[in-house]
């Protein structure tokens, strides 16, 4: 059963219409199966948008915060349920604690570094749950075309393209977690190329 997704993406405000649309769409996928979610507690761009959408529809949202961002005043007003952390480090690890999968949404390098944190600890076996790409207008396929680069080349395994799965529309979200590739503690044996 999927209780909590984690949710990385943009925090920029001059987001286009289509990834705002595509924010909204997964925000009420996720509220309409009663799934909660985590992200980084941001009040603007995608991270604005989902949470907005949340506290509209009232679903059950969880922002995770640096204290350096509060001070600059970048935390959600309105997210009740805000767990306020030292720094980056913290909140990345309380970002995927108990979490039941990860959907990464467009976004800028905020979003990669998350999302390549938890795709490397996942080929390292230190995280077991779905990782899910959602490819908006083609956005991750030139990440995608690196991946495959790093296979052809040596850098990864071509089992490690199993540790994500990438979809193109919220609508296929829950096929994409239940569908998703089973992983355990033993990933750290095929770590290496
Ligand atoms: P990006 O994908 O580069 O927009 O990064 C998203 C991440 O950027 C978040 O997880 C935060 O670490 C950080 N971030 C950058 N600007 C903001 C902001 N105005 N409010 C909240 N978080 C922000």
């Amino acid at each position: 059963m999927i209780r909590n997704v984690t949710v990385f993406c943009a925090s920029s405000k001059k987001t286009t219409n289509k990834y705002l649309k595509v924010t909204r769409e997964m925000a009420d996928i996720l509220i309409d199966n009663e799934i909660g979610v985590i992200y980084g507690g941001g009040a603007i761009g995608l991270m604005g948008c989902l949470a907005d959408r949340f506290i509209h529809r009232g679903g059950t949202i969880r922002g995770v915060i640096p204290e350096f961002m509060v001070k600059v005043e970048w935390a959600h007003p309105f997210v009740n349920d805000m767990i306020i952390v030292r720094d980056m480090h913290e909140r990345k690890k309380l970002l995927i604690e108990n979490t039941d999968a990860v959907i990464a949404l467009p976004g800028g390098t905020g979003t990669l570094e998350e999302l390549m944190e938890v795709l490397s600890l996942k080929r390292l076996g230190k995280f077991f749950k779905p990782i899910i790409l959602v490819n908006t207008d083609g956005f991750y396929n030139p990440l995608l075309e690196l991946f495959t680069k790093m296979v052809s080349e040596n850098f990864l395994r071509p089992e490690h393209l199993n540790a994500f799965r990438v979809i193109h529309n919220p609508s296929e979200l829950i096929e994409a977690i239940n569908g998703s590739t089973d992983w355990d503690e033993n990933a750290i044996h095929s770590a290496s190329v």
